[in-house]
């Protein structure tokens, strides 16, 4: 039997709603002048705390929505300029039926998220580069360190930025990998000279910026059909181990992931 809890979180998108939109995660609405992110996580694993799952997915849905200033983002599709906003919702399913969920799916909209304890050596939360799958780990403290919404971004196609060295930008965007240097106020100890320890990015004051969104390249990636959907990435559907970065070669071998 099938335990599933569903919820949906910063719009009314129930999850048969969002199937209906097989293959596309992104819908145009121009009499709003709105372009809509639509994701779904499907979250199994073993021994988490049911509210992680909600903790992790309120994130990625808040910080793809929210830019620092309060402004939306915006994506120029054509000649015109949409604001982006960002509807993510999730399930936890039993670990014995997400295979089948994820051999019937098709649309990479809809992600799947092994979700453990973590705390060992190497728990590290990561994700498929433009796949729809990964691990979080709670022990990357889901929900405060912007580690869902950084991994998120990697299904989305984001890299890390090349720059390594964000001094003298300001804030961090979410796409920099923890190590990075920043200036005093983003580090860890804001006391410490840049590159001692300490003296690197608290990876909890990243924010998605628009530098983040114009990465993504949505313009000119995202394909629309006549109704004004599209899709982004591919809907891979990996379902990892309970041990993933050790079983992860053997799962999908051809994929790049990353941390
Ligand atoms: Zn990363």
């Amino acid at each position: 039997m099938i335990a599933r809890s569903l919820a949906v979180l910063f719009a009314v998108v129930p999850f048969g709603a969002l199937s209906a939109y097989a293959g596309a995660d992104f819908v145009l609405h121009p009499e709003l002048k709105e372009l809509r992110m639509q994701a779904h996580f499907i979250y199994y694993g073993s021994g988490f705390a049911a509210d992680s799952a909600r903790i992790a997915t309120e994130e990625i849905g808040r910080m793809w929505s929210e830019s620092p200033d309060g402004k939306p983002f915006v994506v120029r599709v054509g000649s015109e300029d949409y604001d982006l906003r960002m509807e993510a919702s999730y399930e936890i399913v039993a670990e014995a039926d997400v295979r089948a969920i994820a051999k019937a799916n098709v649309d990479p909209g809809v992600q799947f998220i092994r979700l453990e304890k973590g705390g060992n050596p190497g728990d590290r939360s990561f994700y498929y580069l433009s796949g729809n799958c990964g691990v979080f780990y709670e022990s990357d403290e889901l929900g405060i360190s912007t580690t869902a919404a950084h991994e998120f971004g990697h299904g989305l196609g984001l890299p890390h930025p090349r720059v390594v060295d964000w001094r003298g930008k300001g804030r961090p965007p979410v796409m920099l990998p923890r190590g990075c240097l920043v200036d005093a106020q983003y580090q860890w100890d804001p006391s410490v000279p840049a590159g001692k320890p300490g003296g690197t990015v608290k990876p909890h004051t990243r924010k998605v910026l628009q530098f983040d969104i114009d990465n993504l390249d949505l313009g000119h990636k995202l394909q629309f059909d006549v109704e004004g959907r599209a899709s982004l990435g591919r809907a891979q559907n990996t379902i990892l181990g309970v041990s993933p970065q050790r079983s992860i070669d053997l799962d999908d071998p051809n994929s790049p992931w990353i941390e």
